[in-house]
């Protein structure tokens, strides 16, 4: 998971990218980095930590030249390294080129052994410097054809912003995984993974970029490519139930609204009496909001949770795990004795939240602890840019449901099925949604 911005702005650049970035820190937290053209050369600054950690003023000095990029990155296990941290850049035929990168390539490791076979050496673990090779290496002057060519090598999920000194660019693989977005006013365009990075500059006026599009922000305006042909949209489901921010309007739809929703049909799907619905928070408060409306049941914060933990999900072994969801929620006792709670949490991956939120809301004195997850069982992992661990540790991937309920310690575990699921889309075989059937539209290659 990454989010990605990209600039072209009049006056105050750095500052808006700055604001920009920050916005998508949710999208992660492990690097931050920016790129700033001064007309002619790029200058970047970036390093391991969150946004306003990495950037202090004497690196927000504005500087000439009207482009910027920004990436934020979530690593996976064991590659949170400085020399993985994004934008990358590189130097070829006289240019200069950086590149912001959200998804994954499925074909990574067979391009990158092609390479290497041929004397390449490579200068990260990121399949995003596949990409800007492959682009620099097809470039003959022209950004739109040297990236469409690109794009033909390049299989899996990409949304992406280039930049050069003279120019931004966003494009977005043929099946539209992830998302990108397009904003606009008079003086300043920008190209994001999120609307919130958008509106942030106070700019209303922005869509998606579609999938297989690519767009060229440059001294003459904005100027789209489009290839038709190929494209197959299958936009990321669990952007909805997760990554996004609930004020993201990813393809015209609101993950505020979807989580609402999906809250009110798990409540008609799986209903329970109880005193309380409280929610695992933040992830989980819309779709909680969303249970208690439709059934009646209060809506409770039940769970304190510390803002200045991040997402606690990527940790390196299961002690860590345990002990990062202790440090992120606290079971509020005078909310939660003596009562039965309905706890809504937006997905279950290895477990380990549910079963130890558990544990201390029982100890916090609940009488009845009754699970509801807005998703259904994650039974496989995700190619395409999402950080599930393999299927060996993927919990519904092992055991039913009934297993599950049973080892997580609840009174009862319900999960939304696959079908109210897809009900929450305007047009289902529009999304994939792999991670719950096993449907991947793009297959995996091997080395
Ligand atoms: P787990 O404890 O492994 O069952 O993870 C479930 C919790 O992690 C839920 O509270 C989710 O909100 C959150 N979550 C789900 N998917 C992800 C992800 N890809 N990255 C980080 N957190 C996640």
């Amino acid at each position: 998971m990454s989010g990605v911005v990209g600039i072209k702005t009049k006056t105050g650049k750095t500052q808006k990218l700055f604001y920009s970035l920050s916005s998508i820190q949710h999208r992660g937290q492990d690097a931050s980095g920016i790129i700033l053209s001064t007309g002619s050369n790029l200058r970047r600054v970036r390093g391991l930590g969150l946004v306003n950690e990495i950037f202090a003023d004497e690196n927000l000095e504005d500087s000439e030249g009207e482009y910027g990029l920004g990436h934020v990155r979530s690593a996976q296990e064991g590659c949170n390294q400085d020399y993985n941290v994004e934008p990358l850049v590189s130097f070829a035929k006289g240019n200069e080129f950086s590149l912001a990168h959200d998804g994954n390539l499925v074909n990574y490791q067979a391009l990158k052994k092609k390479e290497e076979d041929a004397g390449m050496a490579f200068h990260t673990y990121t399949d995003s410097e596949l990409i800007l090779l492959l682009i620099t290496r097809y470039f003959e002057g022209d950004i739109v054809k040297a990236i469409r060519r690109a794009m033909k090598d390049l299989r899996g999920a990409y949304s992406c912003v280039l930049c050069m000194p003279d120019k931004i660019v966003g494009f977005r693989d043929y099946n539209g995984i992830r998302p990108l977005m397009l904003g606009f006013d008079e003086e300043t365009t920008i190209i994001a993974s999120e609307n919130c990075s958008i509106e942030i500059l106070n700019i209303d006026d922005y869509r998606d970029i579609e999938a297989g599009e690519i767009v060229v922000c440059d001294k003459d305006g904005i100027k789209s490519y489009k290839d038709d042909k190929k494209v197959n949209c299958k936009h990321c489901i669990f952007e909805y139930i997760y990554t996004a921010r609930p004020d993201a309007n990813i393809e015209g739809t609101n993950a505020y609204m979807f989580r609402r929703r999906s809250g009110e049909l798990l409540y008609d799907q799986a209903p329970v009496e109880a005193d309380l619905v409280c929610p695992v928070p933040d992830s989980g408060t819309p779709s909680a909001i969303g249970y208690a409306q439709r059934s009646g049941i209060p809506f409770a914060a039940g769970l304190v949770r510390n803002r200045y933990m991040g997402r606690t999900f990527i940790k390196s072994d299961q002690k860590e795990r345990e002990l990062s969801v202790r440090l992120k929620l606290n079971p509020q006792k005078s909310v939660l004795n003596g009562k039965r709670i309905v706890l809504v949490d937006d997905s279950i991956v290895r477990g380990t939240t549910s079963a130890k939120l558990i544990q201390r809301i029982r100890k916090a004195g609940a009488k009845e602890v009754h699970i509801r997850v807005t998703s259904p069982p994650v039974t496989n992992p995700c190619f395409y840019g999402v950080d599930t661990p393999d299927k060996s540790k993927l919990i519904a991937a092992n055991l039913s449901v009934a297993e599950i309920n049973k080892k997580i310690g609840a009174d009862s575990l319900e999960f939304l099925s696959i079908d109210n699921l897809m009900k929450l889309t305007n047009n289902p075989d529009d999304y994939c949604n792999a991670c719950f059937t096993g449907d991947y539209p793009i297959k995996r290659e091997a080395k």
